[in-house]
């Protein structure tokens, strides 16, 4: 699959270890290297200003996606390639699907586990077939994983839903997982066993 744009969702925060600036560089970067254009929430601030900065300062392509409610306080990004101003959060997240070939999420806090798992859950009934990843960085999405794995034991998600999921510390690894992901043809599974 050719990916020509990619969501990047991740905090609106920097976090608390230099280690989360460093990933939200090296992603920015690889994505302008690969000519893969970046779509995300349109903010100057935190990783999402990080990323958008990276990817702009090696050449690439960014369109930014912001609530007008929220342009001031996590502040527009004015040195986009585009910054789309919408109405609210949902028009948000339409937008930044219909203009992405994949997402990927870099740490971040609820608002980027909520955009995950919105487009992890759309692609799991079958919305769309785009490929999702996250970028670990320093384990600091290992609980999250040991928890979707539990999920998988108790049978509320099914393995082929779960590996949907591309996880990956290199960004250039995770860009050529998406790449080569496939979709399954399985329609959502719903355990109707009685217990
Ligand atoms: P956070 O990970 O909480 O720092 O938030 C990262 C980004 O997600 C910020 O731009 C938030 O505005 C955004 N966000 C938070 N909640 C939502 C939501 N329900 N829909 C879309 N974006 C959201």
């Amino acid at each position: 699959m050719s990916l020509r744009s990619i969501c990047v969702f991740c905090g609106a925060s920097p976090g608390a270890n230099p280690v989360y600036r460093e990933a939200a560089i090296a992603l920015g970067r690889c994505l302008a290297e690969r000519n893969i254009r970046l779509i995300y929430g349109g903010s100057a601030v935190g990783l999402m200003g990080i990323v958008a900065d990276a990817a702009l300062a090696a050449g690439g392509e960014v369109i930014g996606i912001i609530p007008q409610s929220l342009e001031e306080a996590e502040i527009g990004h004015k040195g986009l390639t585009r910054l789309e101003v919408v109405d609210g959060m949902h028009a948000r997240k339409a937008r930044m699907a219909e203009l992405s070939d994949a997402f990927i999420a870099l740490p971040g806090g609820l608002g980027t586990l909520e955009e995950l798992f919105e487009v992890w859950t759309w692609g799991q009934l079958g919305y769309h077939s785009k490929p999702l990843g996250l970028l670990e960085v320093n384990g600091f999405y290992a609980k999250l994983n040991d928890f979707l794995d539990h999920l998988v034991v108790e049978r509320f998600v099914r393995d082929h839903h779960r590996a949907m999921l591309q996880i990956n510390e290199s960004p250039s690894e995770l860009l050529a997982a998406l790449g080569n992901w496939q979709p399954a043809v399985e329609p959502k599974w719903v355990d109707r066993k009685p217990s």
